[in-house]
């Protein structure tokens, strides 16, 4: 991340004060289930948060999204991926992560880049995605107070591909079929040889895999 993303923005969940501390705020935390990928939470325009009448408690709900994308090793997750229609997703890393409610792009630079990505909800699947360099956004925080804030690098990357989450879009949509087709090539091989490594340390026999090289 950089340094863009402010102390004040970052939702400290399970850090410090809270860990070896359970409170109440901690028990309200839960990690959710990922939905299948072919599930249609992942096709909806998700509609705006209403932090008059919110479905849901902004905050936990946001703190849930974090512990559920720190367990999957994510940089960014959205509501959808977890089956909930609100128009949320949080991004970060380590103990820092952001919740962005009703996100929006302000401007976008002509400048584009290219970079692999992946997504939690196509575990395996790494597309080479070309997107914006930069770009300037609005979002609500968890306790509902506009912001703004310009991104660029991973940053910028990882808020578009998490704002196309929220508008329905995946990242298949960003790419041909033809680099599709190789992709996918690629992710099954990569599973393969990942349920193989798995079984391997099942079964004690904990050989050193290299799965991590495969993409
Ligand atoms: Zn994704």
């Amino acid at each position: 991340m950089t340094d863009i993303i402010k102390e004040n923005d970052v939702i400290r969940i399970n850090t410090d004060p809270y860990k070896n501390e359970p409170s109440v705020l901690q028990e309200k935390i839960r990690i959710f289930d990922l939905v299948p990928e072919a599930h249609p939470a992942l096709k909806k325009v998700l509609p705006d948060f209403d932090f008059k009448k919110p479905p849901v408690d902004p905050n936990f709900f946001a703190s849930s999204l974090v512990e559920t994308c720190k367990l999957h090793n994510g940089l960014g997750l959205s509501a959808n991926q977890c089956g909930f229609e609100y128009r949320v997703f949080v991004m970060g890393s380590a103990d820092n992560y952001v919740a962005f409610f009703n996100p929006k792009i302000l401007k976008s630079s002509e400048q584009q880049s290219k970079m692999e990505e992946g997504c939690l909800s196509y575990k395996g699947l790494f597309l080479n995605v070309e997107r914006p360099a930069e770009i300037e956004v609005e979002y609500q925080d968890f306790n509902g107070i506009l912001r703004q804030a310009k991104f660029t690098g991973m940053t910028a990357r990882c808020f578009q591909h998490e704002l196309d989450h929220m508008n329905g879009i995946t990242y298949h949509s960003h790419v041909g079929t033809v680099s599709i087709q190789l992709a996918q090539k690629r992710r099954s091989k990569y599973l393969k040889l990942l349920s193989k490594t798995l079984k391997e340390t099942n079964n004690g026999n904990n050989r050193s895999g290299n799965y991590r090289n495969i993409r």
